[in-house]
């Protein structure tokens, strides 16, 4: 029998299991409703309790979320990100603990695996309930039809961060410039009398505690893409013991954290969500102690000078990154609509994402859905069974069958909510600021009106590598080449070997996942090209310390 999430997220541990771990810390006691630790203390300690108690605490309104007893333990992922915690922990009774310092968490892990898997599980499941609450952690204050308010709802999700979101019902004017007056700015209070209004990004980070610092010097392996693909190669390269850094313009889980469930990832017979995924796979990549940092841009690539020397990546933080080798895993991004003048739509009625953020911020009205790949599949029975009374789906050949999985094209044809309009484009967006249609044509040229609070965008995607220079060759739609195709581009520089399987036009360049050229834009491949990028950088590794 499955164990349910709340018995997943508070094991107790055993005499014996206790008895193994506590050399690794100090025995400490702590009097009746002393704090053991407070909401937003950073690189937080896991304490073991020997005896007597930790209540857990909510600190906005003091409501008590757990009681960790003999055998109970503290913390969430957040031991493992080292970042501000969320919770703060009063001992009840007189209360006697373990005290493991957090910079040895990743060395108890992996010096006791099987305990290691508890406390893991349990990090993880503990942060899917703590998200469950509600009234926890930061205040979001905004419209739904607000691209500024919905960036932010994206980041916190992405990273992990618990929120609450108080809807603004306005949607007129949402930037921090709003002319009007209206006050309709996004606001975030981050506790402690700090309100932010419209942030960037990094203030934003900074007031939520997933910024720590501009990373710097020098990595083995440095990852560019927190999607499937990068944390993939995180997990193998960090394992085997390569410095590792992986870095992400928002967070970690790539477009599979916009998959509600993903089913044909193997391993996961009923699926998982793509944010799931993204938390397995970050925690897996912390404990082997890969270092991931978001929100980062690379502004510049300079590739090495001579062979053996590190490539250069300029960071929008400031800093240089030194790295032997660097990974390119930042997928794609779905074509926009803007030729029919959708851009201030964007995230504010047309999607090109589908998650629970995007789906509740238009309730039960009907949706539309462009696309017929898996993406636009998942999107359409995602809407269809969860928030949308009709979803249509618009395509513009005459088979779904083409470009998407077969288990999902017969679950679309059964659902009776959905209705596939064929041989379709869009042709006209109607709105008022706020989106109320679209007019689409047929094959035959016959326009019609599908009344719909949203559309979600899945049509033709283009990588994401505008800041790569020009000598890394891409095919003719600005995917990269790799391996043989890198070779038969032309412009290989070394003549002692040729391009390793996902290697670039430039040595120890290499590309992984949706951004590669011949990709076959599924999760499994993604994870499967990470993993055979770190086996390059192994294979070349002797060429590395010839170098060296
Ligand atoms: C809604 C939806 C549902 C899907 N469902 C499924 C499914 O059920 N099954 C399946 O197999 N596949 C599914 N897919 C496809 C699958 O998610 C992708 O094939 C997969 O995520 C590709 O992984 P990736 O790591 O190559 O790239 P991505 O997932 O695209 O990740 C790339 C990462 O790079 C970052 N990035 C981009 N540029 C930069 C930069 N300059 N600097 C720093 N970071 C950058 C991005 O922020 C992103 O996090 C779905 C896709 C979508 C959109």
């Amino acid at each position: 029998m499955e164990n349910t999430t709340q018995e997943v997220a508070f094991p107790r541990l055993s005499d014996n299991e206790i008895a193994t771990i506590g050399p690794m810390g100090e025995h400490i006691v702590v009097a009746d409703g002393e704090v053991v630790f407070h909401a937003g203390q950073p690189n937080i300690d896991l304490f073991i309790v020997e005896s007597g108690s930790i209540e857990i605490v909510n600190p906005w309104d003091n409501r008590r979320i757990a009681l960790h007893e003999k055998g109970g333990f503290s913390g969430d992922i957040d031991l493992l990100t080292r970042r501000p915690i969320v919770v703060t922990g009063v001992a009840r009774g007189e209360t006697h603990l373990i005290k493991i310092p957090g910079d040895s968490v990743c060395e108890l892990l992996m010096r006791h695996p099987q305990i290691g898997e508890s406390l893991l599980e349990a990090f993880r499941a503990r942060r899917i309930l703590l998200n469950a609450q509600g009234n926890i952690g930061l205040k979001v204050y905004g419209g739904a039809e607000c691209p500024e308010t919905n960036l932010i709802r994206e980041f916190l999700d992405k990273n992990f961060v618990p929120y609450t979101w108080y809807r603004r019902e306005s949607f007129q004017s949402c930037t921090a410039e709003d002319p009007a007056g209206t006050g309709n700015a996004p606001t975030v209070d981050c506790g402690d009398g700090v309100v932010l209004t419209a942030p960037t990004l990094q203030h934003l980070a900074k007031c939520a505690g997933v910024w720590r610092e501009c990373p710097a010097g020098t990595v083995d392996l440095a990852i560019v893409g927190a999607g499937p693909a990068g944390m993939s190669a995180a997990v193998y390269a960090a394992s085997e013991g390569l410095s590792t850094l992986v870095l992400d313009r928002l967070g970690p889980g790539g477009q599979a954290a916009s998959s509600s469930k993903i089913e044909n990832f193997i391993g996961f017979p009923s699926g998982l969500s793509g944010t799931e995924l993204a938390t397995r796979a970050v925690i897996q990549m912390l404990k082997f102690g890969a270092q991931i940092v978001a929100p980062v841009c690379i502004t510049k690539m300079e590739t090495a000078a001579e062979p053996g020397e590190p490539h250069l990546l300029h960071l929008d933080c400031g800093n240089v990154v030194k790295a032997t080798n660097v990974l390119i895993a930042s997928g794609l991004a779905w074509r926009r609509l803007d030729a029919l003048g959708t851009s201030r739509l964007e995230h504010a009625g047309i999607h090109y994402a589908c998650t629970t953020t995007e789906a509740i911020s238009h309730g039960s009205d009907e949706a539309a859905v462009v696309g017929a790949g898996n993406s636009a599949g998942q999107a359409a029975m995602f809407l269809a069974e969860r928030y949308a009374k009709t979803v249509h789906i618009i395509v513009r050949g005459n088979d779904l069958g083409a470009s998407m999985s077969s288990y999902l094209v017969d679950r679309i044809l059964s659902m009776p909510n959905i209705v596939l309009h064929y041989g379709s484009q869009i042709t006209r967006i109607i709105e008022d600021g706020r989106l109320h249609g679209v007019e689409i044509e047929n094959a035959s040229g016959e326009t019609s009106i599908i009344g719909v609070g949203a559309l979600y965008v899945f049509i033709g995607a283009e990588p994401q590598i505008d800041w790569l220079p020009a000598e890394v060759a891409r095919d003719e739609k600005g995917f990269l080449l790799t391996g043989g195709d890198a070779a038969a581009a032309g412009g290989w520089p070394l003549a002692d070997r040729a391009p390793c399987a996902l290697e670039t036009t430039v040595p120890h360049l290499f590309a992984a996942g949706d951004v590669r050229s011949s990709g076959t834009k599924r999760v499994g491949f993604a994870v499967g090209d990470g993993a055979l990028a770190v086996a390059c950088v192994h294979t070349l590794r002797p060429h590395n310390a010839a170098a060296h």
